[in-house]
């Protein structure tokens, strides 16, 4: 029995508070599925929609790493039937014929709708999404640990492909959040060596029993890749801290890539002149192609790519987000319906 009302965490103002209430379940429209919710990670850039000064949708149910399974379908929905399991991620439906959604780079598309931002996302019992963009997946992983892989798996995975670096190469990932403590996995499945970097002990030390081969503290953390690695072949930032960047730039060897995937509203500076005269690339890396999830997904049956996570219920959702907020979330805390 589908309910007419479910629990969802929304925003009902700009930087406002997260508040957990009860939002109509509405049918399926055309090109849309009804999910009932089997979990959804708490993503950083939650954090990030709740801090924006201006919202395109409100009240916003916030979400974009959900697990569920499909209830209904909507007319015109091809591909997808009631019983399917599937993945939300951040973006949740593109032009679709623009050259970016022509050439697999849809995730840049001018016109994309992303859940838990412009559309309502998967922090609900139920949710009626747009079908375009659900992925498949796997029975046999079990919902809260695929749930953080729909952002930050994917997100971790996109942005070491982007760096491009063969089997015995190095890469310092800066950040061990739930981006980084994936990262390191799959880094180390791609045969490079890792240096982790923190400014949380705990996190540090995670990143150590993840097999991370030097794990360090973020203020020294440039000098002793210098010293020890001769600088890293790439530094990928998972964080959105301008400070971070700036770090990872300092450790990279010469002609190295720096890679930052993080989000904030901040600017970041970085000298000219070294990037200039060492040839240092400087990319931004936006969650995954869609083969990249789906590999993912793949590790993850693997065993490669497993999420440390703590799983909670709905309500606690506003007091998560606040203690992900103080940095105090090892791997990532998940909601589990
Ligand atoms: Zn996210
Ligand atoms: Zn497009």
């Amino acid at each position: 029995m589908i309910p007419s009302h479910t629990p969802a965490a929304i925003l009902t103002a700009p930087r406002g508070a997260v508040t957990v209430a009860s939002v109509p379940v509405g049918e399926p429209g055309t090109g849309e599925v009804l999910i009932g919710m089997e979990a959804c990670g708490l993503c950083h850039s939650d954090l990030f929609v709740a801090s924006l000064e201006k919202l395109p949708l409100l009240p916003l149910t916030l979400g974009h790493e959900g697990i569920g399974r499909v209830e209904a379908v909507g007319a015109g929905v091809a591909g997808l039937a009631i019983g399917d399991r599937v993945g939300v991620t951040f973006l949740a439906s593109t032009c679709g014929v623009c050259e970016l959604c022509r050439s697999g780079r849809e995730r840049f598309c001018p016109r994309q709708l992303n859940f838990g931002y412009t559309v309502n996302g998967a922090l609900a019992g139920y949710a009626v999404v747009p079908s375009p963009l659900l992925f498949s997946v796997p029975d046999a992983l079990p919902a809260a640990e695929a749930a953080p892989l729909c952002c930050a798996g994917w997100t971790a995975y996109g942005a070491l492909r982007e760096a491009a670096l063969q089997p015995g190469q190095s890469v310092a990932l800066f950040g061990m959040g739930g981006l980084g403590h994936l990262a390191i996995q799959y880094a180390r499945h791609l045969g490079l060596r890792v240096a982790a970097v923190d400014v949380s002990e705990s996190k540090l030390e995670m990143a150590r029993s993840l097999g991370a081969d030097l794990a360090l503290a973020a203020e020294n953390a440039s000098r002793t890749l210098q010293k020890q690695w001769g600088g890293a072949d790439a530094a990928i930032v998972l964080t959105g801290s301008p400070a971070a960047i700036q770090q990872a730039f300092r450790s990279l060897k010469r002609t190295g890539t720096l890679i930052t995937s993080g989000l904030s509203t901040n600017q970041y500076e970085l000298p000219m002149v070294d990037t200039v005269l060492k040839g240092i690339s400087i990319r931004g890396s936006y969650l995954g192609t869609r083969a990249d999830l789906d590999e993912v997904f793949r590790l993850a049956q693997l065993g490669v790519g497993r999420a440390y996570i703590e799983t909670h219920a709905l309500d606690e959702a506003p007091a998560l987000l606040e203690r992900m907020r103080q940095g105090e979330i090892l791997g990532r805390a998940v909601v589990e319906f």
